[in-house]
């Protein structure tokens, strides 16, 4: 069995979003003569994470009532690396996506090394046909699912479905394919996202 970890480091200088300094994890390490302990200080949409309905609805739900068995199941990876600015409908309608899938987007996004302001997103379009096709949950390769679209019609679209988002995966070195995922945010309570280690399971029979 094969592991592959698309899950980003976390540490102080790493991409956030815009490259706001504010969105900088603070991680202070302190030491005696003994002990080690650190403290870390960060957004929940820190790296790679999942976001929660409460992030765009009012209301919404919250990160630690996503069923693990919606986040610990078999995926697909689909290359969309053709895409230029955004993932429209025309892009994916031919990529076999079926109802309760779990979809992860590998765009060009995975291979900057730094914060793209450009970076690839997916279009209201296209979340429109993911909602309606009924997937389970969809994540892609930047720190957003959307830029520059007035009120943010993906998140709605998505999480008014009860859509998963996953943002920050890092799937340069993943193949188009199906993969058993493993990706568990940490349990927090109350939160509108949770930073998660994402991992891509091959050659395991289940
Ligand atoms: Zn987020």
């Amino acid at each position: 069995m094969k592991i592959h970890d698309i899950t980003a480091p976390i540490y102080k200088g790493m991409p956030v979003y815009k490259n706001k300094p504010e969105k900088q994890p603070d991680i202070q390490t302190k030491t005696n003569a003994h002990v080690t302990e650190s403290r870390i200080s960060m957004d929940v949409h820190t790296g790679t994470h999942v976001d929660a309905p409460l992030h765009m609805i009012n209301d919404g739900e919250t990160i630690e009532t996503i069923a693990i068995e919606n986040l610990v199941r078999p995926c697909k990876v689909v290359d969309v690396t053709d895409a230029e600015e955004k993932i429209s409908k025309s892009d994916i309608e031919n990529a076999g996506i079926e109802a309760g899938d779990f979809i992860l987007f590998k765009t060009k996004n995975s291979f900057d090394t730094e914060f793209n302001f450009d970076f690839i997103y997916v279009a209201e379009d296209a979340a429109n046909y993911l909602a309606e096709k009924k997937i389970t949950g969809v994540g892609i390769d930047a720190l957003g699912i959307e830029r520059a679209q007035e009120g943010h019609p993906t998140h709605r679209a998505l999480m008014s479905q009860g859509v998963i988002i996953m943002e920050g995966l890092q799937l340069k070195d993943v193949e188009a394919g199906d993969y058993f995922m493993v990706a568990a945010p940490l349990k927090i309570e109350g939160t509108d996202a949770s930073p998660a280690r994402v991992l891509l399971l091959e050659g395991l029979s289940y």
